[in-house]
C-alpha cells in the first residue's frame, strides 16, 4: 500500500536489533485517516469472506482494529495481557512471547466474546516471528470458531512469521512488507506487491 510505504520511509525509524519505530503514527501518535485508508484496503482485500469479528492483541494493535472495523460493522476484540490467569474456566488462553519486550505474557479472552460460529479476521500492526498470531489462532480454535485471514499493517519480512502462516494455509495480507532495514543508513526496503 503505497501511502503506508511512503509514509514509513519519511517517518520510521530504524533502531537496532530489527526493529522499526513507527511512533509517530502508528502506535503511540495514531494517524486515524491513514488507518482509515487501512481500513478501506483490509475490507477490499477480505470482501470474499464472512468476517463476524475482529480480534487483536494490546495494546498496539486496538486502534487500527477499532478503524478497520468501522469499515467490516463488526465488533473488535482485543485479547488481554494479565498477570493473573483465571483458571476457572472462563476464558481461553495462551502465552505469547513479544518480540519488542522480549518476555512472555499471559493473554486471555472471555469466552463470552469468542463463539464456535464466529468468522474472525485478526489484525496486527506488525508480523515478526508471529508469535502473537499464533496465539491468537490457538485461541481462535479452542473457541472452536474459523481463522478467515490475518491483516498486517507492517510485515517485517526477513523474518519467519508471515511465511509459516502462508505454509499453514492461512491468508496473510501485509498492506507493507519490508525485505531488509539498515539501521545505520536507516535504508528500507519494501517488496514490490
Ligand atoms: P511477533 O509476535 O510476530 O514476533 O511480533 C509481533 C508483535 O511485536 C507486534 O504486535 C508488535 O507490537 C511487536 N513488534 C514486532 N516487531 C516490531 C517492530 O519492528 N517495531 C515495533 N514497533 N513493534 C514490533
Amino acid at each position: 500500500m503505497k501511502i503506508l510505504e511512503d509514509r514509513i520511509r519519511r517517518d520510521g525509524v530504524v533502531k537496532a536489533g530489527n526493529v522499526l519505530k513507527v511512533d509517530s503514527f502508528l502506535n503511540h501518535q495514531m494517524d486515524v485517516e491513514l488507518f482509515n485508508e487501512m481500513g478501506r484496503e483490509f475490507k477490499r482485500l477480505f470482501a470474499d469472506r464472512p468476517i463476524s469479528k475482529i480480534l487483536t492483541i494490546e495494546a498496539s494493535g486496538i486502534g487500527i482494529a477499532c478503524i478497520v472495523a468501522q469499515h467490516f460493522h463488526v465488533p473488535v476484540v482485543f485479547a488481554k495481557k494479565t498477570q493473573s490467569i483465571n483458571i476457572d474456566g472462563e476464558v481461553y488462553s495462551t502465552k505469547i512471547e513479544s518480540f519488542t519486550h522480549k518476555r512472555v505474557y499471559d493473554v486471555i479472552v472471555s469466552k463470552k466474546y469468542i463463539a464456535p460460529g464466529d468468522h474472525i479476521l485478526i489484525i496486527d500492526d506488525f508480523l515478526a516471528n508471529g508469535c502473537a498470531v499464533q496465539g491468537l489462532i490457538q485461541m481462535i480454535h479452542d473457541a472452536g470458531a474459523t481463522v478467515e485471514g490475518v491483516g498486517i499493517a507492517i510485515e517485517k519480512g526477513q523474518q519467519a512469521g508471515g511465511s509459516t502462516l502462508r505454509s499453514q494455509g492461512i491468508r496473510v495480507e501485509s498492506l507493507a512488507i519490508i525485505d531488509s532495514m539498515d539501521d545505520v543508513t536507516g535504508e528500507i526496503v519494501f517488496r514490490q506487491q
